[in-house]
């Protein structure tokens, strides 16, 4: 063999080796800087010898393909869902019909499994290289998210051992709490929402375009099902032991039983132990064990006949209500929030939660003192759900909802129709103002590098940053001598508040942060009026006869605009050089691609295709996605579909390597 082609593919051997210790057996043998330097050595080789490409190389787990639309592929076997149950009664029952169809005096033996929450999928393995990913869909058709699955570490891109040449599997990809909760320190420090739970983060993760910023994400799998003909196994239980040989990741956590009896041993059992688990689980599944009982079973409509989940109740603790608090947020909403004596609820302890708005104290009607139960569902936020009424505290201990912010002692508004009270000093009430700075330099705004929401908040603190104005009179000296800031991070951030100055009148308007102008409406208004003086200036009747503004929008802009302050903030911006005018975009097109259309495949080493898409619509060319006659160019990436490269060559259209792409533009 090619001592080249040699090297790289003993290089992905060893490499796919040690993440299978590393992330299945949980028992590295290198150290990860040794694994570094493996990777960097095979990632040099593939982009020197780009003909050795293989789509299941280690390196692809970095990601960098880009999908834009995930195309909808049907299942081979469907997927089904589950039939689910709360109680032990209807477990039992469960078991008769079973009897009913298997014989009274037949052995049943129950794989009993964990119901992992997250998302599911169905993997297939073509003689032991992962070919597909597809998501669950409506379970007869689902996403191809492929490119993004290869970058979970735990989902194995070649098998090992005696695995069948074709077959799929199905498991629940899952992002455990100890990630979740880091992606959401993350934000937090960022002045951004928080994700809600941990399901629906695994699940927008996944329908990410770009692959390299699903790698980012903590994410796991764990595998459950086998699915195809002729299966190597006769049982649940052994597939689960055979899909672990082959690599897979197969929590232990399963146990083959004989009997209903040791079933309910073992939901009870968990029913502890989940709450300490590293992830999130929604239940129990049981499953008749032996495939050819299975098979006898079948199917309903939805759900296998031979399976059934068991799922917990949300756990709901009672605690003492100690007090209510009263957040401000930036749009000067009010949220209260009970204090509560600490107490452990699924293996946290949670000491507040939150309460919502006025109506939802007053039908609970609280008391400081009540014992009330505090549940933690999905959400992040645990909530109160009801109050002990056997255990009321004081009549005279009824909360009232508060008149007055606690942040600026205005008087609180609640308008009719609205849930939530506000506090309307808006340009005064502290976490408003540092919110509406947060805001400003967020990414859908002016994305300022080096600035984050908590650097923020601490200018403010030090009295450096007053409004969004302050952050052009930063001053280097006065940033410099504050906790964590260097050189560095203080050249970088004045250096970002500089770039701002260009950023497009619509990203201005919207950091602005007026109630119910959101991106869009931003986009929309600068459109139509093209600068901050003339939309200054518009009536609310105008306001109301321009598209999709409605008389809410338009109330709040005229409100916006006639407040003193506001006006004096948009002049010290304008006098800062910001974009207050709508600037067309022109001037950048280049004459190789005006009017030329383009077709991107496959994978760059300097752009993501949507950056390459973009630089091309820029410089005058026209994006299109398949080829045709009508094709001036087919811009060829590593791995590209070979249809299009037949087709492109069949009409003989010239194909541009990235290298010769790049020449185009001299
Ligand atoms: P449901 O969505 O409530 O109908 O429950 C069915 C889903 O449970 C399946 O689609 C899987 O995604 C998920 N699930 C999690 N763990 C397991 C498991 N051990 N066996 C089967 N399904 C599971
Ligand atoms: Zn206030």
């Amino acid at each position: 063999m090619n001592p080249v082609v040699e090297k790289i593919e003993s290089l992905r051997k060893v490499l796919h080796e040690h993440n299978h210790r590393y992330y299945i057996l949980d028992q590295p043998t290198i150290s990860d800087f040794e694994f570094d330097q493996l990777l960097e050595e095979l990632q040099q080789l593939e982009a020197q010898y780009p003909q050795y490409h293989d789509p299941n190389s280690p390196t692809q787990r970095v990601g960098g393909g880009v999908t834009k639309s995930f195309e909808t592929l049907p299942h081979r076997f469907p997927m089904y869902s589950l039939s689910n149950t709360y109680s032990k009664e209807e477990l039992e029952l469960w078991e008769e019909r079973i009897r009913k169809v298997l014989g009274e005096e037949t052995d049943i033996a129950y794989s009993c499994e964990l119901k992992f929450d997250g998302v599911s999928i169905s993997l297939t393995y073509e003689n032991g290289e992962l070919v597909q990913a597809l998501t669950r869909g409506d379970g007869s058709q689902g996403d191809a998210i492929t490119a993004n699955v290869k970058t979970i570490n735990t989902i194995p891109l070649k098998l090992k051992g005696d695995y069948p040449p074709f077959f799929e599997i199905r498991g629940e990809i899952i992002l455990p709490w100890e990630g979740f909760n880091k992606m959401n320190e993350e934000r937090a420090a960022k002045g951004e929402p928080l994700y809600m739970n941990p399901r629906n983060t695994a699940s927008g993760s996944l329908k990410l375009q770009d692959s390299s910023l699903v790698a980012k994400r903590p994410l796991n799998c764990f595998l459950y099902a086998l699915a195809g003909e002729n299966l190597p196994v006769s049982g649940q239980f052994k597939a689960l032991e055979k899909a672990r040989s082959w690599g897979f990741k197969v929590p232990d956590s399963a146990k083959l039983v004989s009997s209903i009896d040791a079933v309910f041993e073992f939901i009870q059992e968990w029913d502890e132990k989940r709450k300490s688990l590293p992830y999130e689980i929604d239940g129990i599944v049981i499953k008749v064990n032996r495939l050819d009982q299975q098979e006898e079973l079948g199917f309903t409509a939805k759900a296998p006949r031979w399976a059934m989940a068991y799922k917990y109740q949300a756990e709901q603790v009672a605690t003492l209500l100690k007090g209510v608090q009263y957040q401000v947020g930036r749009t000067g909403a009010v949220t209260p929030v009970a204090q509560l004596e600490p107490v452990v609820i699924s293996g946290t302890t949670v000491k507040r939660a939150s309460l919502h708005n006025a109506d939802q104290i007053e039908k609970l009607d609280l008391r400081l003192g009540d014992r009330v139960y505090v549940e933690k569902g999905g959400e992040i936020i645990p909530k109160i759900t009801a109050v002990d009424t056997s255990n009321r505290g004081l009549e005279e201990a009824k909360i009232h909802f508060i008149t007055h912010c606690p942040e600026c002692g205005s008087l609180l508004e609640r308008e009719a129709g609205e849930a939530q009270h506000y506090c309307k000093n808006e340009t005064e009430c502290p976490p408003q103002k540092i919110g509406k700075i947060q805001l400003f330099i967020g990414r859908k705004a002016m994305d300022i590098e080096g600035l984050g929401g908590e650097t923020v908040a601490l200018l403010y603190q030090e009295g450096l940053l007053n409004s969004i104005a302050d952050l052009y009179r930063l001053q280097p000296d006065q940033i410099l001598p504050l906790e964590r800031m260097a050189d560095k991070s203080v050249s970088n951030l004045i250096e970002g508040i500089e770039k701002s100055k260009n950023k497009p009148f619509a990203k201005v308007l919207f950091g602005l942060g007026i109630r119910f102008v959101g991106e869009t409406v931003a986009k929309k208004l600068s459109k139509q009026f093209k600068s901050m003086s003339a939309l200054q200036q518009a009536s609310l009747e105008e306001l109301i006869a321009t598209d999709d503004i409605g008389e809410r929008i338009a109330k709040s802009i005229v409100a916006f605009f006639s407040n003193p302050k506001n006006q004096l903030l948009i002049s010290e911006l304008k006098a800062n050089g910001l974009q207050l005018e709508e600037v067309e975009e022109e001037g950048l097109s280049h004459a190789a691609f005006e009017g030329k259309r383009f077709v991107v495949s496959g994978v760059f080493d300097n752009y993501t295709r949507e950056e390459l898409k973009k630089e091309i619509e820029t410089l005058g060319g026209i994006i299109a996605s398949s080829v045709s006659a009508k094709t001036d160019y087919l811009v060829a990436g590593n791995g590209m579909g070979p249809s299009k490269k037949a087709k492109a060559e069949g009409l003989g259209i010239p194909i541009l390597s990235e290298v010769e792409y790049n020449s185009l533009k001299l």
